[in-house]
């Protein structure tokens, strides 16, 4: 018994080391998710490191074209900064998650500290109105256990990818294009931004995805509503 014991530490140690898909391991009651594959063809399309008045504003009309909705993991200071364009993604009735106040990396930072990034992001957002999220998306998809813990603590739910667009590395629409049609399968959750600094093909990418998508039978869903049943 105890080496099993000790066996499920040292794998739960190395999925955080890694940055693994903990999910698919089911260890403990740890709340991280990077899809839910059992959920037939729905699939979650999520956007990072907004609000921003660039590009929010058009990926919103494109979502409002189509009908869908998504989930934004917004930056606090963004928030901040352009309120008007977070009011525009509350209003449109979206998905809100927290990516932290300042986007810079949680690994090396004391509880305290993360717990002050997630909660200045929370005010920020709730200055919109009466919104708070139990979404977190840690920057770059880098955590170590504190973060587990305080998402444990304050009912959180962890949330990464299992399709990254790579769009935040300037990536042409047509690679985007098939990254995403290439690899989909119900129950992804699926990385774009609406904030990205310099060029990007973000927005010309989602208006080749989304009707090829909905060609092939995919829903699109928020990310609580994909991971309703976990
Ligand atoms: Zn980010």
């Amino acid at each position: 018994m105890q080496s099993v014991k000790r066996a499920l530490s040292a794998i739960l140690l190395l999925l955080i080391i890694f940055h693994l898909p903990i999910r698919a391991f089911a260890v403990g009651n740890t709340p991280v998710y990077s899809s839910n594959l059992q959920e037939g063809k729905r699939i979650a399309l999520t956007f990072d490191d907004g609000p921003h008045p660039r590009n929010t504003p058009k990926i919103l009309d494109i979502l409002d074209k189509y009908g869908i909705k998504a989930t934004f993991f917004l930056i606090g200071v963004n928030a901040k900064n352009y309120p008007e364009a977070l009011k525009m993604v509350i209003d449109k009735g979206h998905e809100i998650g927290n990516h932290t106040y300042s986007h810079k990396p949680l690994k090396s930072k004391s509880k305290d500290e993360i717990y002050k990034e997630i909660m200045d992001t929370e005010r920020e957002i709730a200055k919109s109105g009466s919104f708070s999220t139990s979404l977190i998306r840690p920057p770059c998809g880098l955590y170590d256990n504190t973060l587990v813990e305080i998402a444990i603590e304050n009912d959180y739910k962890i949330v990464l990818w299992n399709i990254d667009t790579k769009d935040w590395a300037h990536t042409s629409s047509s690679d985007i294009f098939a990254k995403v049609v290439n690899n989909v399968r119900g129950g992804d959750i699926v990385l774009f931004h609406d904030y990205i600094s310099g060029e990007n093909n973000t927005v010309e990418a989602l208006n080749l995805i989304i009707p090829k998508l909905i060609s092939l039978g995919y829903e699109f869903v928020t990310v609580s509503e994909l991971l309703q049943n976990v």
